[in-house]
């Protein structure tokens, strides 16, 4: 049975019950990891998975800290764990290029035997089908953020089931054309700040977008209680709304 799994529900400032924001999507043949803060490894394993050999694909939404700091520390680990197979690294121009950056930081020339790294650059369009292999696929758009950020909607179950994923962004059209329909919209609730979106927004872009269910993310939780997000999204959203949690496991 495919899962969705939450491994980290945080805005920019984890605490020691949330970890930064960043999820993962598992079918009996891929293993699709969204962002990489921290350490995914640990927290797949938390949930019964060893991400070794199981790990086929990473999108990197965009070059911020709290979403792309684990990416050398993910690939220093699956190396020492033995993985050979491939890894299939998506995202922007700009992100991949900094990702790059960052990992030739650690001469990773050097490293013997590392498996192979396969980037694949995509283009800033709407609905772009980044991934479709072993009835999982992947459409990414550009979302309206501090630099340039993909959302991400992954398609399960023959395209039956759908999960759209806002990434960081403020209120945006192409976000909302992103969810059309989709059985879980998972949208940032940072609060409204410029290049982000409040619980209540989110509840509006969810009915919009005629999500069935609203899971909130991304959320403030340093000294702060995320409760009352739920209630404030219900002000714009018919929907069932909830608290993504880190560790949540979501049949599909
Ligand atoms: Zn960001």
């Amino acid at each position: 049975m495919p899962q969705l799994i939450i491994l980290g529900s945080a805005s920019a400032v984890a605490d020691a019950k949330h970890e930064n924001t960043h999820l993962a999507f598992v079918n009996e043949k891929r293993l699709l990891l969204i962002d990489c803060p921290g350490n995914p490894v640990v927290r797949m394993q938390q949930v019964g998975y060893d991400m070794t050999h199981r790990l086929t694909d990473l999108l990197l939404t965009h070059f911020h800290p709290d979403h792309v700091s684990g990416y050398p520390l993910l690939l220093q680990t699956l190396w020492l764990l033995g993985r050979s197979e491939p890894l299939h690294i998506y995202g922007l121009d700009f992100t991949l290029h900094q990702a790059r950056r960052l990992f030739n930081l650690y001469d990773w020339e050097t490293w013997t035997d590392l498996f192979p790294l396969v980037y694949h650059n995509i283009p800033e369009e709407e609905m772009f089908m980044a991934l479709d292999a072993d009835d999982l696929r992947l459409y990414t758009s550009p979302t309206s953020h501090y630099l340039p950020t993909l959302g991400a909607r992954v398609e399960l179950l023959s395209g039956q089931y759908s999960v759209a994923y806002s990434c960081d962004t403020r209120p945006c059209p192409a976000v909302t054309r992103l969810a059309q329909g989709a059985d879980i919209l998972i949208h940032e609730a940072t609060g409204a700040h410029t290049g982000h979106t409040s619980a209540a927004q989110a509840g509006e872009v969810a009915q919009q977008a005629g999500a069935k269910s609203l899971f909130l993310i991304h959320y403030p939780v340093w000294n702060n209680d995320p409760t009352p997000l739920v209630d404030e999204a219900r002000t714009g959203f018919d929907g069932e709304v909830r608290l993504a949690e880190d560790y949540q496991v979501v049949n599909i």
